[in-house]
This record gives C-alpha cells, sequence and structure tokens, in this order.
C-alpha cells in the first residue's frame, strides 16, 4: 500500500529518537513544548528536572518557584499554573503515577489528544497516533487526509495507516517538517517523498 511505503521512507529519513521515557517527565515536557521551540523547551525542561525530579516535589512548589526555570520554554506564567496542578493531581488520585491511558491522561488539565498520545507511545510503547500541527499539515499536502483539524487528521490517519507505524510517525513528521516540508516555503526540490505527494503547490 503506497501510504504504508511513504509513511515508511519518513519515518527512515527522519528518525525521532525519543531518549527521555520517564513517563512524568515526558507529559510534564510536552506541556512546556506547547508553542515552543525544541531546543527552548529543552533548556526549560532540563532547569526544570535539575531542580524538581517527581511530582512530589513538584507538587509542593509554588509557580513563581518554577517561572525563571520555565521560561525559555515561553508562556510561563501559564504552563506553571498548569505543571503545578498536574503535579498535584498526580500526587493525590494517582499515588504519584502517571496513568497510562487515554481517558485518565485526558482528564488532567491542559492535556489533549497530542500530549496524551505522545506519552502513552513514548513511555508506554502504546499504539498512540500524535498529531501536531506539523503530521496535520504533511498528511494534508501528501493528499492522505482532507481535513480541517489536528483531531480530525488523527482519527482518518488511524484509519489508513498500520497500527505499528501511528506511535513513530509522528516525531518522523516534526523532524520532515521541520527541515523540509515547512509551514511555509517547504523544500519540495530535496523531498524525498516528492513523488508520491499531491499538494498542487509542490515547485
Ligand atoms: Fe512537502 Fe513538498 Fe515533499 Fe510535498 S513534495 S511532502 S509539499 S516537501
Amino acid at each position: 500500500m503506497e501510504i504504508e511505503k511513504v509513511a515508511k521512507l519518513i519515518i527512515e529519513n527522519f528518525p525521532r529518537d525519543h531518549k527521555e521515557k520517564d513517563p512524568f517527565k515526558v507529559l510534564i515536557t510536552t506541556v512546556l513544548s506547547q508553542r515552543s521551540k525544541d531546543e527552548n523547551t529543552e533548556i526549560a525542561a532540563e532547569n526544570l528536572f535539575n531542580k524538581y525530579k517527581t511530582p512530589f516535589e513538584l507538587s509542593k512548589a509554588k509557580e513563581e518557584d518554577i517561572y525563571e526555570l520555565i521560561k525559555p520554554a515561553g508562556l510561563y506564567r501559564q504552563k506553571a499554573k498548569r505543571i503545578i496542578e498536574i503535579s498535584k493531581i498526580i500526587v493525590e488520585k494517582y499515588s504519584g503515577i502517571v496513568p497510562d491511558s487515554l481517558e485518565e491522561l485526558l482528564k488532567l488539565p491542559g492535556v489533549g489528544r497530542k500530549t496524551a498520545n505522545i506519552v502513552l507511545y513514548v513511555s508506554f510503547s502504546k499504539s498512540a497516533l500524535a498529531v501536531d500541527t506539523h503530521v496535520h499539515r504533511i498528511s494534508n499536502r501528501l493528499g492522505w487526509v482532507n481535513t480541517k483539524t489536528p483531531e480530525e487528521t488523527e482519527f482518518k490517519l488511524m484509519e489508513i495507516l498500520p497500527k505499528n507505524l501511528w506511535g513513530p510517525i509522528n516525531g518522523s513528521m516534526v523532524e520532515f517538517g521541520k527541515k523540509v516540508c515547512k509551514p511555509v516555503s517547504p523544500n519540495c526540490k530535496i523531498c524525498p517523498i516528492s513523488k508520491y505527494c499531491k499538494w498542487e503547490g509542490k515547485r
């Protein structure tokens, strides 16, 4: 099937290594990553986890205690509030253990389907398809889907992609979207899957 073949090409050409698998750190880092560049997210996450290593420690912090630490990731007041709220819930409701189900993860404040699916795949090795702006844009350009929202894209992709590709396609499409199939001016000339792409703006 062509879609499966092209998805595998993206995964092979743009691998993404998830070094950190600790569910709490993956969850909080994904919250930090919202509207932040990867390099800034990494700095903020490192600052934060150098000082607070567990949900128990973070649940006792005050929002202002972590402002400076997470400032590099932007929206630091809003993110500090969420991170501490999430930490408190993980401690009080889940005894310090991040839940491994989509349903429970979605109950956490500020945690949407993308964040929940990243945690399920990266930390719990479950088949979970995280759709962010890169996955949404590229899937539409390729002609795999014709959708308006990332959520719609997620459900369509689950119908057409084999389950074993759901997890890895996210990280690889993010890399592909940053390096080649950029939001503005995609570099179609060097694109390894150009011949399979149905985008009419292709140059
Ligand atoms: Fe993106 Fe261009 Fe490649 Fe199509 S050909 S996937 S638009 S970079």
